[in-house]
């Protein structure tokens, strides 16, 4: 089952959290490194491609701020991410080179994948990499990064990474074995799921909240990471980090932790950034009608099907599509500002001219541009 599902990797990222890189006292664990690195050396020889995401920095950075808990404020965490990143490379360095890989640092903010020609750029960059037989080891740039611009936790960083280096699984190193029925701390009960094929209601409750003081992400954020990659068309395995050999027996198809099937019907990789990876910048509400031929027949928004707008947006923003009863449905990148939008909706694409003085296409929101949640 999960062997015919691995037939087609070739590449892969591999999540590493937090609480599987350090050790009980916070420092870096360098067994855990050489491990994983003799791992990735044996799937190159495969011909299986990496990438790395890798938290630890503000954890490996704490130490030396003298900090003994998790840090408070915001500039306390970007100090420390700041001593931490360096300390964190420097020990992929020496575990790697044992290997004879090589490691490159990539830092990126959200702003660096939101915007379209950024994420080409990036893109390329870790695409010669990876021509040149280089693991890159990617990381949140804690350092700068505001809120507003933040990923919020590595877990749906790898999953965005996913989608950048169009790799074909997604597998999450962790300090839990994988999704269980219900919390296994409470729940005596509590086992292992093998596989899943859609991300319920349900399993979502069962994940619950973040596990340790550590990590940012709980299993919650692994879940919401792994959604992101089955729409992608991409599988993704949750699995523990710290036990020897994981990751080659997850390779190799055997049931170790959770693997999540990727959907039948996946998105293109520009809708899937329209979906996960912009912001909402507003949100535009529409009758039933349009509601009907957008999610049945996949055809565009025009103005005519539109009964209101919230927020203020520019043309080229991506916005919530609200069905009447507010419930968003879908999301999409808009041909006509908010204001604009104002003035033509509930008004056919042939009066726009009229309106505005000027017209961009008949649609508000045109079907390649618009994905359905
Ligand atoms: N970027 C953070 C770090 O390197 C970790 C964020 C996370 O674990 O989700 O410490």
């Amino acid at each position: 089952m999960r062997k015919g599902l691995l037939k087609k990797v070739r590449r892969i990222v591999v999540k590493i959290g937090s609480g599987v890189l350090t050790s009980e006292d916070n420092g870096i664990d360098p067994l855990f490194l050489s491990r994983l690195a003799g791992e990735l050396a044996q799937l190159r020889a495969d011909g299986i491609e990496t990438v790395v995401v890798s938290s630890g920095a503000v954890a490996a950075g704490r130490p030396a701020l003298g900090l003994t808990d998790r840090p408070k404020t915001l500039p306390q965490k970007q100090a420390a991410a700041a001593v931490g990143q360096s300390r964190l490379m420097r020990a992929y360095e020496e575990a790697f080179s044992q290997q004879d890989l090589t490691v490159a640092q990539v830092l990126l903010t959200r702003d660096d994948l939101v915007n379209r020609r950024r994420f080409q750029n990036a893109r390329s960059t870790l695409d010669t990499l990876l021509a040149y037989g280089i693991v890159p080891v990617i990381n949140e740039n804690d350092t700068v990064v505001v809120d507003e611009l933040k990923f919020g936790d590595n877990d749906n960083l790898s999953a965005l990474v996913t989608n950048l280096v169009e790799a074909q699984l997604l597998i999450i190193l962790t300090d839990i074995d994988g999704l269980y029925t219900a919390d296994p701390r409470t729940d005596a009960t509590a086992t292992i799921i093998p596989m899943v094929r859609g991300i319920t209601k349900d399993l979502e409750r069962a994940a619950g909240g973040s596990g340790t003081s550590v990590g940012t992400g709980g299993m919650a954020t692994k879940l919401a990471a792994a959604k992101k990659v089955m729409r992608y068309g991409v599988a993704a395995i949750i699995c523990a980090g710290k036990t020897p050999g994981t990751l080659t027996r997850a390779m190799a198809g055997e049931e170790v932790g959770t693997m999540f099937a990727p959907a039948e019907r996946s998105l293109n990789r520009r809708k899937h950034w329209i979906a996960f990876t912009l912001r909402p910048a507003g949100s535009i509400r529409v009758d039933a009608g349009a509601r009907e031929v957008l999610a049945r027949h996949g055809r565009s928004l025009l103005p005519s099907g539109i009964e209101k707008v919230e927020g203020r947006f520019e043309r080229g923003a991506c916005v919530r599509v609200l069905a009447p009863d507010g419930a968003e449905f879908a999301r999409g990148i808009v041909d006509y500002s908010s204001q604009e939008i104002e003035r033509i909706c509930r008004h056919k694409s042939s009066e726009i001219e009229e309106i505005l003085g000027f017209r961009y296409g008949d649609d508000v929101i045109h079907r390649d541009n618009l994905v359905l949640l």
